[in-house]
């Protein structure tokens, strides 16, 4: 695969003038010159092959060739809802989350999570979901959401509806087919509480199981994607 770049503006075989940080990474880091092949994406589902046109001080031209449709992305919709967890952390959940897949990351508010993410933090975690898709391939943004309430989100998710609960038992598998839009949430480290839990039931969640050991959160969020994206 050629260096991947993202550009957040429309894109067509052509000419495209490529400035600020993609255009650092392309001819700084990646030491890209005239004639080299690069491959550049924005997010509509595309991705754009060309060829590096020519390099100035602040900015990259590139010779847009054609564009090809590879299918990447899970022939569903996979929802994540789950609290952020703390630092570097956040960062790798969203990483990985991306390259699994996931197409919608809710940062979830519950009555035990501590981390009370901003807006400039859901922005820099946004650039993540970028450097991931660079890397993976990925031609769909996974969209990160703003903060939501456990109370509000557990009314109002669609989908199949799945809570991972330390001790349960009834394996993902067991309750979903493949093919179906899901929506999975994860608990906060100290947990969801009954009253949490009790909610999500009566609103129709199914309780999931991830094994005999009680996982971190991110452990427990990526190890629930591979399994819902199988
Ligand atoms: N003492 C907490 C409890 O019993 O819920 C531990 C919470 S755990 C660190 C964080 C979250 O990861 C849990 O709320 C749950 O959603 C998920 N989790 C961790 N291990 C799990 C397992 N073995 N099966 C299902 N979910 C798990």
């Amino acid at each position: 695969m050629a260096d991947r770049f993202y550009i957040n503006s429309a894109l067509s075989p052509g000419l495209v003038s490529v400035s600020g940080p993609e255009a650092h990474h392309l001819a700084v880091v990646c030491r890209l010159r005239p004639g080299d092949a690069v491959t550049l994406f924005n997010g509509d589902g595309h991705e754009y092959p060309g060829r590096v046109a020519s390099v100035a001080k602040k900015s990259v031209t590139i010779d847009i060739q054609g564009i090809a449709s590879p299918e990447r992305e899970l022939p569903f919709r996979l929802t994540f809802a789950v609290p952020l967890p703390k630092g570097d952390r956040a960062d790798v959940l969203v990483e990985k989350l991306t390259e699994l897949g996931v197409t919608d990351l809710v940062p979830l508010s519950t009555a035990r999570s501590v981390v009370h993410p901003r807006d400039a933090k859901l922005e820099r975690l946004q650039r993540h979901v970028i450097e991931a898709s660079k890397q993976c391939g990925r031609n769909v943004l996974m969209q990160i959401h703003p903060v939501t309430a456990w109370a509000d989100f557990c009314r109002t998710a669609t989908g199949v509806r799945v809570l991972a609960h330390v001790g349960e038992t009834v394996a993902i598998s067991e309750i979903r087919k493949l093919g179906e839009d899901v929506t999975a949430a994860v608990g906060p480290e100290g947990g969801f509480t009954e009253e949490e839990v009790f909610a999500a039931r009566a609103a129709g969640w199914q309780a999931v199981g991830l094994g005999r050991t009680v996982l971190r959160v991110e452990t427990a969020a990526l190890a629930l994607a591979v399994l819902c994206g199988r």
